[in-house]
Order: C-alpha cells, then structure tokens, then sequence
C-alpha cells in the first residue's frame, strides 16, 4: 500500500470498531500494505489496540482471537500440541505449525500477520480455514450493531477472496471446543515447488463420526466430509470435481490439483485409520 490514506485510528474499546465510511479493519497490515490502497478505502482501524490476549485455553477448550499473530499460534497452541502425531490432550494442535508453514510467509512476516487477517482475506492458499475446518473451529464474529454471530470456521470462506463477514464485521476470535482438542489430527500439502504456494492442501481429525477430512487450496472454499472410507471418499472427490471444480493459477493447474488433492486425501484417511 503506499499509503495514500487520510486517517489510522487505533481501536482500544468494541465502540472504536464501528468503521466510519471509507474505513477498513488492519490486522498485521502483511496484505494490506503489500497492495494499492482498494477502491475508496480513506482509512484503517487497527484492531491490534484493543489488546486481546492472542489466546487461552480452558475446560471448553481453545480460543485464538483475530489478532493473534501466526508466530504466537505457533509458539503458543503449537507448542501445547507438540510434535505431529505426538499423544497427549491438546494432540490436534500438533498440526498447527505445518499449517502455518503452509503460507509461503518468512518468519518476519509471520510475526505481523494474524489469523484473523488470513481467514478474512480468503484466499484459497490461507491455510488457516483448513486449520480452524480440521480443529471443528466456531468463528465468533462481532457485528456492528453490538451483537455477535457465530460462523462455523470451515463456512467462513466461501469463496476465492470471499468471506461471511459482513461489512463492518470483525472476525473476534476462533474456538475449538474441548473435545476436538484430543484427536489426532493429519496434514498433507502439495506446492509445485519445495517452497512455493501451496496448492492442494488437506487437514483431518479423528472425528466423532468418522474421520474428518477437510481439502482447501485446491478449491476456492473449504470442502470438508466425515469419509467412512477410501469408496466413499472417491466419490466426494468426484462430486467435487464435478460441481465446484478444482481451482486453477499460476501455482498449479486444476488437473494437477484435483490428483494431488485425492492423493493426500486418501493419504489423511489412512493415517487417520479409515476403512480400507
Ligand atoms: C511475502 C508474502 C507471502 C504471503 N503468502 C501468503 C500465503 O501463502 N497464503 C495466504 O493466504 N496469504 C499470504 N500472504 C498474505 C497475508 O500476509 C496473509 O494472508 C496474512 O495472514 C494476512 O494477515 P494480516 O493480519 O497481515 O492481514 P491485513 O493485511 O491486516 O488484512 C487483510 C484483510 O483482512 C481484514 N482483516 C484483518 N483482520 C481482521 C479481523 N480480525 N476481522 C475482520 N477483518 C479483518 C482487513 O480489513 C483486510 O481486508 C502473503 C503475504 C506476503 C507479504
């Protein structure tokens, strides 16, 4: 951005978060600032002031609030979870520093960005829906009239660079209810290149009926399915495929994707002890 704005306010109560025209909401300012300022935007409201603890885990289990940095997710819920496949009751967690690894951010960058800033931008390559899809994340969206909504976290893209937020709407926190927390969870990428932009993506969790398994990057939104087995998991795939598409860019052709995306799939369903 090369910051041709007329105003920054920083917001340090709920009340600061309604936008006046003209305004939008800045997490770390990592997409932000790397883009032309958008089309009639005069202002930012940094959301960073208002001083939410990055996050907290309880009985009911773990929140990440919006302007949580990715680098904090990592050392903090990351570390509870241990290494992938590691035992132990926040063992889901395990998962959360490949999918940061994921975004193709230096480490410089992952300590501005958000969690919140990744999912409200939606792009298919945001690994965070995939993540927060996986974990069975609730999305708790503050709306500028005062009240609050939840989003389920896989719901909340619904598109390339389209989200369920409302305009005005602040992306408060993501909570993975306790139960999630002690599953085994699973996470397969593929990119064109060792370190390139990810381009099929698929996370997955023991699931209470069956395992859950979650495919993003390869699609413009998350598609996720509780796969009793490898049949029943081809058939989604198919169904996939035949409905929405794979996604197609300069990071991996549409068929590439969807053969990378059933290769790991199938991959996740095993590691996950799906039915042959
Ligand atoms: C080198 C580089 C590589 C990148 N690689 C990737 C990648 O691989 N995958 C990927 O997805 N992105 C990538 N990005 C884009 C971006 O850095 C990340 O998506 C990052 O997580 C965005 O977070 P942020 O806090 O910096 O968002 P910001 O830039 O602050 O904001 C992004 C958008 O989200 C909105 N927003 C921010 N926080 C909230 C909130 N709490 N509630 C509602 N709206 C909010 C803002 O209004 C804005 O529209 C990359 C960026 C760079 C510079």
């Amino acid at each position: 951005m090369d910051l041709d704005i007329d105003t920054v306010r920083i917001a340090r109560t709920r009340e600061d978060c309604v936008l006046r025209p003209g305004e939008v909401f800045l997490g770390g300012g990592t997409f932000l600032y790397s883009e032309p300022v958008p089309a009639g935007v005069t202002g930012l409201v940094d959301l960073t002031g208002l001083g939410w603890e990055p996050w907290s885990v309880d009985g009911a289990g773990l929140r990440v609030s919006g302007t949580c940095t990715l680098a904090e997710l990592v050392a903090g819920p990351g570390a509870l979870g241990g290494a992938p496949g590691a035992a132990g009751p926040y063992r889901a967690l395990g998962i959360v520093g490949e999918c940061v690894s994921a975004l193709s951010l230096s480490a410089k960058v992952a300590r501005t960005a958000t969690v919140g800033g990744n999912l409200a931008l939606g792009l298919p390559a945001g690994s965070m829906v995939g993540l927060f899809g996986a974990l069975h994340g609730q999305a708790v969206i503050w709306m500028p009239d005062g009240g609050s909504r939840e989003v389920a976290g896989a719901d909340l893209v619904t598109g390339a660079g389209v989200v369920a937020l409302e305009p005005g709407e602040v992306l408060r926190e993501v909570r993975v209810p306790a139960f999630a927390l002690a599953r085994r969870t699973v996470f397969r990428r593929a990119s064109l290149t060792p370190n390139g932009r990810t381009a099929a993506m698929v996370t997955g969790r023991a699931g209470e009926r069956g395992p859950r398994i979650v495919v993003t990057a390869s699609v413009t939104a998350p598609h996720g399915l509780y796969a009793r087995d490898h049949d029943m998991l081809d058939r989604w795939l198919d169904r996939i495929g035949s409905t929405v598409g794979w996604f197609e860019d300069t990071h991996g052709s549409a068929r590439w994707r969807a053969a990378m995306t059933r290769r790991l799939a199938h991959e996740a369903l095993d590691e996950l002890g799906g039915a042959a």
